[in-house]
């Protein structure tokens, strides 16, 4: 394992922060106005494509660099706006990789160029009403009617799900898992009223119907024999969670240091009481290993081990834990200016416990680690 970066992916590094840093000096990037989230967001795949950022674990080149350096650029976007990087990453590292991975040639033309492209936003709507896919076979079926295949079922929370131009849509089809890609304007596609979520101010979050939805035959991605298809969409959602929790991590340490530096109470800046820098010392510590574990994990993806699902289960319950106690420390050391609504800790403290309950919950994740080390 060699966790340097090169100069190729420092360069691209730098790109990437230029484009967000530009992006956030013309606005707020969490708006609270659903209306406006999809117009935020394409902007910023626009600006991003301009890097190679959209095409980071979704595009397989020499000149794009690995998933270390994926881990890598994902924390810059995250410590930004987590509520853009959800909504980019949904479309890019969730969307695009399923067709990268599992469409065709024809498919991948039609779907994965324009998302690639930062022209298009796509969805993917996996977890079903009350559920969680560990637990559950998926209720979502879609029937074969000559060349129409008709898709019927519920998805309880999409993100993208009111502005996505393509959604992935998990289901069976004659009793097989399967990937359905339904176009925005599909007959039958009903998207649910925008969700109002106690993080992510600027993600649109909503549920979506389908009720007879109506696509073609070469829209269907599989059927696949079993459920493989489904863990791996799982394994890179975790990916996409500790990407966030890096973010997370580094916008509220970065806001706690600097208010520790020029804060004064009691004739000194609050960095002088030792328990303000305790706390700094924990924060700073708990991100660098949460840098290094999401950097061994991707080092694992990308070397194919077999290991790396569960590896990223314990990298998952590692950093959104940790991110969840490094935005609270950051909240403790800004304490009044923290508390008050816009702070960089504030916001990531009320994002972070969604990165324990998305993907495989901290709870499922412990199991799978659990039954891992027993071998089972
Ligand atoms: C804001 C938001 C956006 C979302 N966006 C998307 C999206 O774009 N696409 C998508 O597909 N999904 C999305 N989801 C769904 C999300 O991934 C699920 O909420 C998540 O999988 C948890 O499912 P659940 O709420 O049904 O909890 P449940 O599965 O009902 O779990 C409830 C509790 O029981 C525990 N539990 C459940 N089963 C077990 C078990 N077998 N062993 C141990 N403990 C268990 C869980 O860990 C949890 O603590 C979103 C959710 C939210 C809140």
């Amino acid at each position: 394992m060699n966790f340097d970066f090169t100069q190729q992916e420092q360069k691209l590094f730098k790109d990437i922060n230029d484009a967000m840093l530009e992006m956030a000096g013309e606005r707020t990037l969490e708006e609270k106005d659903p209306g406006n989230a999809g117009k935020t967001v394409r902007e910023a795949l626009i600006r991003l494509e301009k890097t190679s950022y959209l095409k980071l674990g979704t595009v397989q080149d020499k000149d794009i660099p690995g998933l270390c350096a994926m881990m890598g650029a994902m924390e810059i976007v995250s410590s930004f706006s987590q509520s853009l990087y959800l909504s980019v990453e949904m479309s890019t590292r969730l969307f695009g990789r399923i067709i990268s991975t599992f469409g065709n040639k024809e498919q991948k033309n039609k779907w994965l160029s324009p998302v690639l492209g930062g022209k298009k936003l796509g969805a993917v709507a996996l977890s079903e009403k009350s559920m969680n896919i560990d637990n559950d076979p998926m209720a979502t079926t879609g029937v074969r009617e000559n060349a129409v295949i008709k898709i019927s079922g519920t998805k309880n929370y999409v993100i993208n799900g009111l502005t996505a131009d393509f959604t992935a849509v998990a289901g069976t089809i004659e009793s097989k898992p399967a990937i359905f890609i339904v176009e925005k304007e599909a007959t039958g596609l009903i998207p649910g009223k925008p969700l109002v979520t106690m993080g992510y101010d600027g993600l649109s979050v909503s549920g979506l119907t389908l009720d007879e939805c109506r696509i073609k035959e070469c829209d269907v991605i599989g059927p696949f024999e079993d459920n493989s298809a489904f863990n791996t969409l799982k394994m890179w959602e975790n990916q996409i969670l500790v990407g966030g929790s890096l973010g997370m991590m580094k916008a509220s340490f970065e806001s706690a240091k600097t208010y520790a530096k020029t804060h004064r109470t009691g004739g000194k800046p609050i960095i002088a009481y030792q328990e303000v820098a305790f706390k700094l010392a924990e924060m700073l510590t708990l991100l660098q290993t949460s840098q290094l574990f999401a950097y061994r994990v991707a080092w694992a993806a990308e070397a194919k081990n077999r290991e790396s699902e569960v590896l990223t289960c314990c990298a998952k319950v590692f950093c959104t834990e940790a991110a969840e106690r490094v935005s609270g420390s950051a909240l403790q050391i800004l304490s009044g200016e923290g508390y008050l609504s816009g702070n960089a800790a504030e916001r990531a403290y009320r994002c972070a416990k969604y990165g324990q309950i998305a993907g495989t919950s901290t709870e499922i994740a412990r199991v799978k680690i659990g039954n891992a080390a027993l071998g089972a």
